[in-house]
């Protein structure tokens, strides 16, 4: 049997990781709780903090936006508990290589994506006005190649892979000097 359920079920996760860090990181003033990120909270189970709680913590924490870093966790700890049941009945369709891999990436998966969030999130603003801003925003976070910003994939199968790694265990790809 193939891979391809898994990497399926693996390419879902992580686009659903990237779109948790980018509605994060799209909040602004930081610690608001706009429609867009409290259907996150809900998706995830994550208690909502108050309103005194949110301004106290992003203050602590320095953040320049976004919501509160201990959502932020909740929702990616959350994400990363929901993957691992997920892809293990998946797992028996890998070889030994590839599952060491996943189990690898999956245990490093949401912390990787938190310290990327608390990076960008108590980043200095830099003054960029109309088309500059939307240009860096679309680099930044535009299209899928983002999700590789959080979890390192191969760039031809979306599999999971290792930064030291050369050639991908899942479709075989170069993977030197791809970041
Ligand atoms: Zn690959």
């Amino acid at each position: 049997m193939s891979a391809d359920a898994f990497l399926q079920e693996w390419t879902r996760i992580t686009t659903e990781l990237t779109q948790v860090v980018e509605t994060a990181l799209d909040v602004e003033p930081p610690g608001e709780c706009p429609e867009a990120w409290a259907r996150w909270l809900t998706r995830f189970e994550v208690p909502r903090l108050d309103e005194e709680r949110r301004s106290e913590e992003v203050r602590e924490a320095k953040q320049t936006k976004g919501a509160p870093l201990r959502e932020v966790q909740g929702c990616l700890e959350s994400l990363a508990r929901e993957a691992s049941a997920r892809l293990a009945p998946l797992r028996k369709t890998l070889s030994a290589e590839q599952a060491a891999l996943v189990e690898r990436s999956l245990h490093t998966f949401a912390s990787t994506a938190f310290e990327h969030y608390k990076t960008k999130a108590t980043e200095k603003k830099k003054k960029m006005f109309g088309a500059a801003k939307a240009l860096a925003n679309q680099h930044q976070y535009g299209g899928f190649g983002a999700s590789t910003g959080y979890v390192l994939t191969c760039v031809t199968c979306r599999a999971p892979r290792l930064g030291e790694s050369l050639t991908c265990a899942f479709c075989g790809g170069e993977l030197a000097g791809v970041s």
